[in-house]
């Protein structure tokens, strides 16, 4: 995703991938989440991964579902789609926006000095770049070298996942334990079976065996189903931990390398592509010259609390799972709680990323916030608003009067379009807001700066996210 970010500014970037294609061993994260799927609907390729899931209501706390139908949003769902699917759709984009991959190669170390980083590749080449971006999961090799502390909390239960065959016949559904649930589910063929299953004792090495998974199975199920043909096995837990900084000086951090928890409220994956879509604009105009490189700390202070908020989530989450009878009694006190209006939008949109807010000043409830999807039209007809964020460059939309607001100095970097918009202005949660006569909204869609009727405030906010002025109004 940062890899297409910044492909989309036109700048020079190459991915580095150990592995040998994008095909994945086992189907990982589940799905996307409404905002994500918005993320990708800014960028014209939402319909790929739409026609390839299947819609539904994904969100959910502590397996208690979040019906989001009810939002103001275009997309007022989830996506079934699991990570193989995922990981090749992305691809295929980064393929078309010509971004080469090199494969098969690891990064083995960098040195990073005023002007670039060297990185240093398994297959004993160097490259030298402008910045780096670790996006290498979990155990980054990056983190680690560029020194940045990981601090967090450690497990308190591990779980088995694995895709197998079973000769004797499975125990569908959903089985509570003391420690979390258990579960066994149709993979897609509708024959095989994807089990989690909580471990016995907190385990830690990368790698489980076939013994791990058949002690587990006896443990939970008193039998191990006659297991065999397991194409995927592999553990985790509810460790949670998130680095301390996202950034040392050219070396940035994003996705699993920057925040780790576990899988329940299926957020890692999400979170990940919405780091890339907040950090690749910024990145680009530093690497252009545009911008000085404090926007880059921009990026660790709006993403590094909504990943911190994630894994207090999900440590709630996980306390909330165990099958004891107190914390039985919590969760049916949640559901009850979550069946009501108030609290299932409040749950429904922070589990599905539509309450995001950065921090960008006080004023009209938009600024800070994801702008909506509104139905336009525009001189050259009617446009969805999430058509002209395409190709990731900010935009100027003017509500009001035509042509009364002058960008000409940002005419190289941002978009500067008149509409109409008759339909009304509500956002998740806040409910209905007052109609602004124009907004700034970023490459990322969060809107950066809201008109009132005059252009105040917009030339800083111009120059503060994207550079100071050009052209005719230089000198
Ligand atoms: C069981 C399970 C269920 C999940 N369910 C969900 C869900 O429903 N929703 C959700 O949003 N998330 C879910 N997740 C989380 C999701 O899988 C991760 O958050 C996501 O894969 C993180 O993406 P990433 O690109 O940051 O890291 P990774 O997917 O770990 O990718 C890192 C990449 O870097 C490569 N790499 C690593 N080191 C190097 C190196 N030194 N040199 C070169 N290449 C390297 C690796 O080969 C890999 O391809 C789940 C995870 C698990 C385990």
């Amino acid at each position: 995703m940062l890899a297409a970010e910044l492909a989309l500014a036109n700048i020079d970037v190459a991915i580095v991938e150990r592995r040998e294609s994008q095909d994945l061993a086992g189907s990982r994260a589940g799905g996307l989440h409404s905002r994500t799927i918005e993320v990708l609907d800014q960028r014209g390729i939402a319909e790929r991964f739409l026609s390839q899931g299947q819609v539904m209501q994904v969100a959910g706390f502590a397996m208690i579902r979040l019906d989001i139908s009810d939002f103001p949003v275009r997309h007022n769902y989830g996506l079934a789609l699991t990570q193989n699917h995922i990981e090749r759709l992305l691809a295929a984009w980064v393929e078309e926006l010509k971004v080469p991959i090199y494969r098969k190669r690891e990064v083995t170390s960098f040195v990073q000095d005023d002007t670039g980083v060297d990185v240093a590749l398994s297959d004993g080449s160097l490259l030298r770049a402008q910045y780096l971006v670790g996006c290498d999961g979990g155990r980054s090799l990056v983190r680690k070298t560029a020194g940045i502390d990981f601090p967090g909390w450690d497990p308190s239960v591990s779980f088995l996942i694995a895709e197998v065959d079973m000769a004797e016949e499975p125990a569908w559904g959903m089985r509570v334990g003391e420690k979390g649930i258990n579960g066994m589910a149709k993979l897609e063929d509708g024959k095989r079976v994807r089990v989690v299953l909580v471990e016995p004792h907190i385990a830690r090495a990368e790698q489980p065996t076939m013994e791990d998974l058949r002690a587990a199975l006896i443990a939970v199920y008193g039998k191990d189903f006659g297991v065999y043909n397991v194409t995927w096995l592999s553990r985790f837990s509810d460790m949670a931990r998130q680095a301390a900084s996202y950034r040392e000086r050219r070396v940035l951090l994003a996705g699993d390398a920057a925040h780790v928890h576990a899988p329940t409220g299926g957020q890692g994956l999400n979170l990940g592509v919405q780091d890339a879509v907040n950090l690749g604009w910024k990145l680009a105009q530093v690497v252009r010259g545009r911008s000085p490189e404090s926007l880059l700390d921009t990026y660790h202070v709006e993403r590094h609390p909504i990943a911190a908020r994630v894994l207090k989530l999900t440590l709630a989450q996980i306390a909330l799972m165990r099958g004891d009878e107190r914390s039985k009694a919590l969760h049916e006190n949640m559901s009850e709680l979550l069946k009501m209006d108030e609290p299932r939008k409040h749950y429904g949109a922070m589990m599905s990323g539509l309450d995001i807010h950065y921090d960008l000043g006080s004023g009209h409830p938009l600024l800070g916030r994801r702008m909506p999807d509104l139905d336009l039209v525009t001189e050259s007809g009617p446009r969805r608003l999430y058509t002209l964020l395409h190709g990731a460059r900010p935009v100027v939309l003017n509500l009001g009067e035509p042509d009364t607001l002058d960008v000409t100095a940002w005419a190289d970097r941002a978009r500067w379009v008149n509409a109409r918009y008759d339909g009304g202005w509500e956002l998740p949660v806040l409910g209905t807001v007052a109609a602004p006569a124009a907004v700034l909204i970023r490459p990322d869609g969060y809107v950066a700066w809201v008109g009132q009727g005059t252009d105040e405030g917009l030339r800083d906010a111009l120059t503060s996210w994207f550079g100071p002025p050009t052209g005719p109004m230089l000198g």
